[in-house]
């Protein structure tokens, strides 16, 4: 995708501060850290949302999240970690390449995500669960 710039970094014609990298996933620092030791995990590959991707290229991609959060944790002495990714503009993302955001986090660091915890009319939430499972294929 020549005017993506994670296409880019993993292409070498962006610079980037490299955590790991095998033949089809790459970790680096993200330079907007909401935290110290924010990192990105994609796939080499282009595709704009985990929907595109197959399930198993998914699983290779996400293969790598365990260790990667563990050294990010152990050497930023984080409590925990977040994992993010956001998938449509709509839902903040802003890069369309497929990026999982690792985030290290600390008792008290003020960081705050407003997450709205919604709730359901009597019956709403099984009519959707019901309308979603026939969505599957
Ligand atoms: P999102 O809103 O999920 O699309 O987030 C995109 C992320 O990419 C943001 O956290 C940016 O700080 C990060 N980002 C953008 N350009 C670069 C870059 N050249 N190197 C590292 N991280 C980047
Ligand atoms: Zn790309």
């Amino acid at each position: 995708m020549p005017d993506c710039i994670f296409c880019k970094i993993v292409a070498g014609e962006l610079p980037c501060s490299k955590l790991m990298e095998d033949d089809t996933s790459l970790a680096f620092m993200d330079i907007g850290p909401i935290r110290p030791g924010h990192a990105l995990l994609i796939p080499k590959k282009h595709y704009e949302t985990t929907v595109d991707m197959p399930g198993e290229e998914v699983a290779e991609l996400l293969a790598h999240l365990p260790a990667l959060a563990k050294a990010i944790v152990e050497a930023t002495g984080a409590d925990g970690y977040n994992v993010f990714q956001m998938n449509g503009a709509c839902a903040g993302q802003v890069v369309p390449h497929v990026h999982f955001h690792l985030i290290p986090r600390h008792t008290d660091d003020g960081v705050a995500f407003g997450w709205p915890a919604g709730g359901y009319e009597e019956g709403d939430m099984e009519k959707l669960a019901e309308k979603i499972r026939s969505c599957m294929t």
